[in-house]
Formats: structure tokens, C-alpha cells, sequence
């Protein structure tokens, strides 16, 4: 990392991904800090002995930001306001705070999808089920909203950008002076972040490619991600993650070329490995948000057949 800039890659309560990356950038008067990490005081302890290494306090760091509204980016932030560090988000996250807190608010639309795209009771069963994990901790109103453009309050011309897609408030931080983009989970160096849909009229999937355009036209020399390593390739790891959504399309497009499908036929169709009950909310979830997508470009329409409601391929 260039002088000034810190990486302290924060270890997570689970597996995959292993931990969440914090980074620090120095300011004139103090430090900048971006994501913090899963609620607990375990994991306070962790951040704060990751900061003494480097020589760095709480009182040190003047702002925090969130790149996104994930709990194991900003899960940690209620500790830290009690110790008077400020919170910034996207202005659009005040919206999303009660489906940040109450995850059964989060997947009410959900629940009701997947009952339209005839997915079977024990899976709606699994969806009624989940509840807010204790490492989210308590989000409340920001102390910073954030806007595109630089960012006022700091000397350091560091820039905002929206890059909706895995998450409907979800930045990318560039640093003109480092040429770096720190992008949270909208771009990742190995696997292609979850684009989720929580509700009939979410697009997020055309909002996260678009967001991919809007990254790869911003002057940088490397991504540092919110998970793994360094992204010294930028520019064509976000052509291979267009690749990606781009065969995933193809291949739902080649699945209704053969027959209408419900979204949850698709699901096992476009993922036919057995998956245990998260990993089938993703698949079901991204599937979903390309339905979603192809609908959206004049592809293909839902329609009643014997009064179940299928996708269809647009003549
Ligand atoms: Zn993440």
C-alpha cells in the first residue's frame, strides 16, 4: 500500500469469505476509515489491536465510512459512535435502515416471490425463518450522508461514487492521489459479488452493470477490494465479471428456448448441484435479479399458464 494508506484484513466469524478488509487513509488532521467489520466485542478487540500495530488510535480516526450496508462492513459502527467516530453512508440508506435491523422486514417481498415462482414450502419455510444475525448490532440514522463528488469535510480529494448492484447503497471510494478505488463487495478479485432482489420491481443486476461502466471509465491504477487481495488488473477483472452475467443470461435464455419456467424451475436448472438453504436463497435470489434484467432489455415476459405464472421467451 503507498504511504499513508493502511490494509488491515479483518478476521470474520465465518469462513467464506475469511475476513473483510479495512482500510485507513490519512488526512490531514486524522485518519479515514473504510468498513469496520462484524458487531462484538471480540471484534472490537481485534480492530483495536490491528490499529495499535500500526500505531494508530480510535481517537485518530476522524471519519468512518461505510461502502456498504452489509453487517460484516458496518456491523461494528455502533461501537464505534459510542466512541465518537462519525458514520457515513450513501444518502439513499436512511430508506433501507429498518431492512438493515429487521431482517424479516428483508425478505417479506421475498417470501411473497417465491411463493409466485412456485418454490416449494420448505423453502419459504427456511425464508420465514431467518432472523436478524447479533452481528449486525443496531444501525441508526448516519452521522454522514454522502453524495457523488468529493467528499467536503476531508482535505484529501477523495471521491464518491454510486455503484448499486450487490447492495442498493452500495459506494466505491476513488483516491485521486493514490489512483486507488476502493470498491467494497462491487468488485471482488475472485469470486463475482451476489446481486440479490428483494422485491418484483428491483433491478439491481442492471444497476450493478452499469456501476461495472461507471468504475472502469474513473482513471485508477488498482481496486482494493472489500474481501481478498489487490485487484492489480482492474480493468479486466470487471470485463471478466461481465462475462460472467453475460453467459448467465445466455444460458437462462437457452433454458426457455426449450420450455416456459417458473423462477424457481430456472433455479435448479441454472444450479443443479445440491445447495444447503443459503446458498439456494442466492441462487434463487440471482436468478431472479437476471429474470429481472432480461425482462427489463425486452427478452422475455412472465406469463399464466394453466394459471401458473411462467417466463417466457419475447418473439
Ligand atoms: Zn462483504
Amino acid at each position: 500500500m503507498p504511504d499513508g494508506i493502511y490494509h488491515i484484513p479483518l478476521r470474520l466469524p465465518w469462513s467464506t469469505p475469511s475476513n473483510v478488509n479495512v482500510y485507513l487513509i490519512e488526512d490531514d488532521d486524522g485518519y479515514v476509515m473504510i468498513d469496520c467489520g462484524v458487531n462484538g466485542s471480540e471484534y472490537l478487540d481485534l480492530l483495536n489491536g490491528h490499529l495499535n500495530e500500526i500505531g494508530i488510535r480510535f481517537n485518530d480516526i476522524k471519519l468512518l465510512i461505510g461502502t456498504h450496508m452489509h453487517l460484516d462492513h458496518i456491523g461494528l459502527s455502533g461501537s464505534l459512535r459510542e466512541l465518537d467516530i462519525p458514520l457515513a453512508l450513501y444518502e439513499n440508506s436512511i430508506e433501507y435502515l429498518n431492512e438493515y435491523n429487521d431482517w424479516s422486514v428483508r425478505f417479506k417481498d421475498l417470501i411473497r416471490m417465491a411463493k409466485s415462482e412456485s418454490a416449494p414450502a420448505d423453502f419459504i419455510d427456511d425464508l420465514k425463518s431467518i432472523t436478524t444475525p447479533m452481528y449486525a448490532g443496531k444501525l441508526t440514522r448516519p452521522d454522514v450522508l454522502l453524495t457523488e463528488g468529493k467528499i467536503t469535510s476531508l482535505k484529501r480529494k477523495i471521491n464518491v461514487l454510486f455503484t448499486p448492484g450487490h447492495d442498493y447503497s452500495e459506494i466505491s471510494l476513488h483516491d485521486e492521489h493514490s489512483r486507488i478505488i476502493f470498491s467494497g463487495d462491487h468488485i471482488l478479485p475472485r469470486i463475482t459479488p451476489f446481486i440479490p432482489v428483494q422485491n418484483e420491481d428491483s433491478n439491481l443486476l442492471k444497476g450493478f452493470l452499469d456501476s461495472l461502466d461507471k468504475v472502469h471509465a474513473v482513471d485508477h491504477d488498482i481496486i482494493a477490494p472489500g474481501h481478498g487481495n489487490i485487484i492489480s488488473t482492474p480493468h479486466k477483472r470487471i470485463e471478466q465479471m461481465k462475462l460472467h452475467h453475460q453467459r448467465r443470461s445466455d444460458k437462462i435464455l437457452e433454458f426457455l428456448k426449450k420450455n416456459d419456467l417458473t423462477g424457481w424451475e430456472l433455479t435448479n436448472q441454472l444450479f443443479p448441484r445440491k445447495l444447503d438453504s443459503l446458498n439456494l436463497r442466492l441462487a434463487f435470489q440471482e436468478t431472479l435479479a437476471h429474470l429481472h434484467l432480461l425482462r427489463s432489455n425486452n427478452d422475455i415476459s412472465r406469463n399464466s399458464t394453466n394459471g401458473i405464472k411462467k417466463w417466457s421467451l419475447k418473439d
